[in-house]
This record gives structure tokens, sequence and C-alpha cells, in this order.
């Protein structure tokens, strides 16, 4: 059967990077809840309406909102990456439950480990394709051509949220909300720990030998 897994770990450790690689390479579903909704904020959807000023705040968008979404995305049959969800000890209640009803588990939660230094460089110099949601690095994994996206040739931009003032509480909201779920995972049985501070192609290696 295929694996279920979650991403877990701070704003800027990486989850996303290598989502997207270990989804592409297992034939997983990659399912980032950031992702889903910076598009419903494009998009101007309900969903996105409600969920824009706690992102621009960079605090969690409320529960009930990302439990219906996830519900709303999952397919029947798992095979599953959820990346930044779940966020709090409810949301991962919620998808205990849900997995339970479909008669699906999760195989293991891998915590991404990083010091906030490299968490904090990482997400300033993050940029991202406003059309086809690219994700770059101007240090760690620049663009071909200066500030243009390699896939679409759209020019990059910052995300509002990695913005410093914001990342300060992303971090806040990360420590007080997110890092329970350590505690929680770690009394089922299913948390992996993995040194996500090393460069993405040696992280990707350590993140397949563990999976
Ligand atoms: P990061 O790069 O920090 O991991 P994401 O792209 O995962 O950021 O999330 C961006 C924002 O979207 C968060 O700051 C939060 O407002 C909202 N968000 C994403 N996932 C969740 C979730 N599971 N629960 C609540 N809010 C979420
Ligand atoms: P998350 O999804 O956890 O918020 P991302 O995957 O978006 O994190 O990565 C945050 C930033 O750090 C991006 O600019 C990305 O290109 C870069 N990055 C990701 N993994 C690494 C790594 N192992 N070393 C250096 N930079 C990285
Ligand atoms: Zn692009």
């Amino acid at each position: 059967m295929k694996k279920n897994l979650v991403f877990l770990g701070p704003p800027g450790a990486g989850k996303g990077t290598q989502a997207k690689r270990l989804a592409k390479d297992l034939g997983l579903v990659h399912i980032s809840t950031g992702d889903i909704l910076r598009d419903a904020v494009k998009n101007q959807t309900p969903l996105g309406k409600k969920a824009k000023e706690y992102m621009d705040r960079g605090e969690l968008v409320p529960d009930d909102l990302i439990i219906a979404l996830i519900e709303e995305v999952m397919p029947p049959e798992g095979g599953v990456i959820f990346d930044g969800f779940p966020r709090t000890i409810a949301q991962a209640e919620a998808l205990d439950e849900m997995l339970d009803r479909k008669g699906l588990k999760l195989d293991a939660v891998i915590l991404f480990d990083v010091p906030d230094e490299v968490v904090v460089e990482r997400l300033s110099g993050r940029r991202v394709c406003p059309s086809c949601g690219a994700v770059y690095h101007i240090k760690f994994n620049p663009p071909k051509e200066d500030e243009i996206c390699d896939r679409c040739g759209t020019k990059l931009v910052q995300r509002e949220d990695d913005r410093e003032e914001v990342v300060r509480n992303r971090l806040e909201v990360y420590r007080k909300q997110t890092a329970p779920l350590i505690e929680y995972y770690e009394r089922k049985g299913i948390l992996i720990r993995l040194d996500a501070s090393k460069d993405i192609d040696e992280v990707y290696q350590e993140l397949r030998k563990v999976v």
C-alpha cells in the first residue's frame, strides 16, 4: 500500500522543496496547505477571503477551515505527503480520525530539524514564481537567469509573509502551536528526525534512506 507521510518543521525548513521531489519520485500526492491557501487567496475564493488576514499576519488559519479543506483534497486511496499540515493538536486529531474512517494510516512523520539561524537565512532568500509556484533561493537554489522563473519565465517575487516582521511571528506561532506535535507523534512511535540543515541534495538522500 502507498505510504502516507507528514512533513513537520518550522517555516523555511525545506519541507516543500523535499516534498515536491519525493512525491514525484515515489508517485505520491503532495498536499501543501500553504500552496492551496495561497491559490485560494489569489483566486479570491470564499476560503481565500477568510484565510487572507491570518496569513498576512503570519498566524494560523482556523482549524475548522483547514480540516474541511483536507477532507476535500484527500484521495480515498491515500498515498499522500502532507506538507505544512497538521499544525495544531486539533488538526492532528482530525487527521487521525479521518484516516481511520477511510481505513488508512500514517506511516511516518518526518521532523525537519534546523536551527533558527538557518531558517531565517532560508526564508529571507526565498523567492517564488507568482505564476507557477516554483520556489527558489537567491543563494542556495538560484534560477538560471537572475530573478526569472526557469519553468515559465515570470519575474520572481518575495512572499509577503517572508518579510522579517512576519517571519518572527511565524516562528513564535510554530513554537507555541505546532512544536507540541513533536511529542504527540513521538508518543505514537512514528516520528523520524531528519537533519535538514545540510544542502538540498544531501537532505534528499537522507530522506530517501528513512522513508
Ligand atoms: P511555511 O513556508 O511557513 O511552511 P506555508 O506555506 O506552509 O508556510 O504556510 C503559509 C501560511 O498559510 C501560514 O503562515 C498560515 O497562515 C497558513 N497555513 C498553512 N498551512 C496551515 C495549517 N495547516 N493550519 C493553519 N494555517 C495554515
Ligand atoms: P518550507 O516549505 O519548509 O517553508 P521551502 O522548501 O520553501 O521550505 O524552503 C525554504 C527556502 O530555503 C527556499 O528558498 C528553498 O529554495 C531553500 N531551501 C530548501 N531546502 C534547502 C537546503 N537544504 N539548503 C539550502 N536552502 C534550502
Ligand atoms: Zn514559474
